[in-house]
């Protein structure tokens, strides 16, 4: 039997356990490193010191277009433990409710009715919103010209870009319609609502995320090999010495060690050109607690503010890694209220012509405890303000949409503002975002910002780490496809 073939991947978010999934299916024995002390990364849970419960950082939901996370979290036995909400709820200020739910006709007329049934919009926008929806799906799949201006030479006024295209667009992409690029918003509309009848449904967790990527998903990656390394910060990633003009391959190498820094691993077979020396190859990760690893195979599925910290200087300097500098953050602020009593009969509402986009009512979590969060993306306007100004404007606006939540008592509240929530979608942003085969010809980088096709979610991040697997199987003469097909 050939020993297995080592891999270490930094970082245990969707991106870094979807490579880790990937390999450890195929054979590899990968090492995890986890900064933190809970899986998951940005979809994550704390536990909340006053009560003890476990609290989600902000409500995530996936859509049934999410192919990839699905197989995922299939794969790891945990796709049960979330609930698909065949109807949406959208509601306005003066408490008016339109439901949208697919009839059962064929994409893309399935939403036909539910569109039309839109109380916000009047006839006349709806004329609009499916003009520009046709306009924008015959528009090629690249073209990437800011959206706003785009919107509004195809017939769009400020009513149907308020209360149509932003309202969807803003969640999905978590940016405002002035700063994104067309691309992505195409995507949304293509792939959410248009193209397969089962792509718009609404996926929520039923479950905290921490338990969601929990015991499972430990049980799975352990019943695999996946050794799971929690507080476990990488410090940065060592390069190999530059090769030889005619390298000797050395037959071996892998080994895990601690501290050693006598062991050379034999560089994978050459392919081609690298940065930072001919071949370039990575020798080992240094943790943060001075000790260091080292595998055949890494991977990178750090956020995209982290990568370049962790890189030596020469490959810091390439325009392959340089280039994720120019991504640039967007913001999601999360209100978490508890109030004593029922406020909220619907599971869900989408909030037009609000501050909060979202709100998600998690029902009875406590004896006497009714939990409700909303969510505010691309929440730049909210900087200043302050946690309890933003209470208060959420709960004033919630006490209006929804009139118990104003004679409810508020038990506890939690605002809670992710400034580095996800990469923003400005238009041209794939020529920052890297493949995952890196040049360094053992290191593949995973992340919801390297090149997915997909804008920044828990899908785009499985993506990743399965086409960051990909790339090692493929290097390693294993090639294999992970990548799951779009809904058929
Ligand atoms: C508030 C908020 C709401 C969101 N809502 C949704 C939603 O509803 N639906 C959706 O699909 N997506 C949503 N997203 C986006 C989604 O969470 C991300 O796209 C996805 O989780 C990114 O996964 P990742 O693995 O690429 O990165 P991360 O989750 O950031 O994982 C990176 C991991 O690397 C670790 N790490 C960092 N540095 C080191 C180091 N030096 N050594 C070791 N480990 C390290 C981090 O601790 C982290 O665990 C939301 C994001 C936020 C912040």
């Amino acid at each position: 039997m050939p020993e297995p073939r080592s891999a270490i991947v930094v970082g245990g978010g969707l991106a870094g356990l979807a490579s880790a999934v990937g390999l450890a299916g195929r054979g590899f024995r990968v090492t995890l490193l986890e900064s933190r002390t809970r899986l998951g990364g940005r979809a994550g849970s704390f536990t909340d010191p006053t009560t003890g419960q476990m609290v989600d950082a902000c409500q995530h939901v996936s859509m049934g277009c999410c192919t990839n996370l699905t197989h995922f979290l299939r794969t790891v036995g945990v796709d049960h433990l979330l609930s698909p909400q065949p109807k949406l709820y959208f509601v306005t200020p003066d408490r008016r409710t339109s439901v949208f739910k697919a009839d059962p006709w064929p994409a893309p007329f399935h939403l036909g009715r539910a569109l039309l049934g839109a109380h916000y919009l009047t006839p006349l926008d709806k004329l609009r919103v499916v003009y520009g929806l046709a306009r924008m799906l015959w528009e090629r799949p690249d073209a990437d010209p800011p959206l706003l201006p785009w919107l509004k030479s195809h017939r769009q006024n400020a009513r149907t870009i308020e209360r149509f295209w932003a309202i969807v667009l803003t969640s999905a992409l978590n940016e405002t319609v002035d700063r994104v690029g067309l691309k992505y918003a195409r995507k949304v509309f293509r792939d959410g609502f248009v193209r397969h009848r089962d792509g718009f449904t609404v996926h929520v967790p039923t479950v905290p995320l921490g338990r969601l990527y929990g015991d499972e998903l430990r049980a799975w990656l352990a019943s695999h090999g996946v050794e799971v390394r929690e507080n476990a910060g990488v410090k940065r990633l060592v390069l190999e010495e530059p090769l030889p003009p005619t390298p000797s391959p050395k037959k071996g190498g892998g080994e895990r060690t601690d501290n050693d820094s006598s062991f050379i691993l034999a560089p994978p077979p050459f392919l081609g050109e690298g940065v930072g020396g001919r071949g370039s190859s990575l020798r080992a990760v240094e943790l943060r607690d001075g000790s260091t690893l080292t595998a055949d195979w890494y991977v990178l599925a750090v956020p995209f503010d982290r990568v370049t910290d962790l890189l030596p200087d020469e490959l810091a300097r390439e325009p392959y890694f340089a280039n994720v500098k120019n991504l640039t953050p967007s913001p999601i602020t999360s209100v978490h209220l508890w109030f004593d009593r029922p406020v909220m009969k619907l599971p869900h509402a989408v909030l037009i012509d609000c501050l909060g986009q979202w709100v998600f009512n998690r029902g009875e979590v406590a004896p006497g405890e009714f939990y409700l969060q909303v969510v505010v993306s691309a929440a730049r306007d909210l900087k200043g303000l302050g946690r309890d100004e933003v209470q208060r404007l959420i709960v004033e606006e919630l006490g209006k949409v929804f009139p118990p939540v104003a004679r409810a008592k508020l038990l506890r509240a939690k605002v809670i503002t992710e400034h580095t929530a996800t990469f923003s979608a400005v238009p041209g942003v794939d020529r920052w975002r890297p493949v995952q085969e890196s040049p360094v010809h053992n290191l593949a980088v995973a992340g919801d910002w390297t090149a997915t096709g997909w804008p920044a979610t828990m899908e785009g991040a499985v993506r990743s780490g399965y086409l960051a697997a990909e790339a090692i199987l493929g290097r390693s003469g294993q090639a294999e496809k992970l990548v799951q097909p779009d809904l058929a």
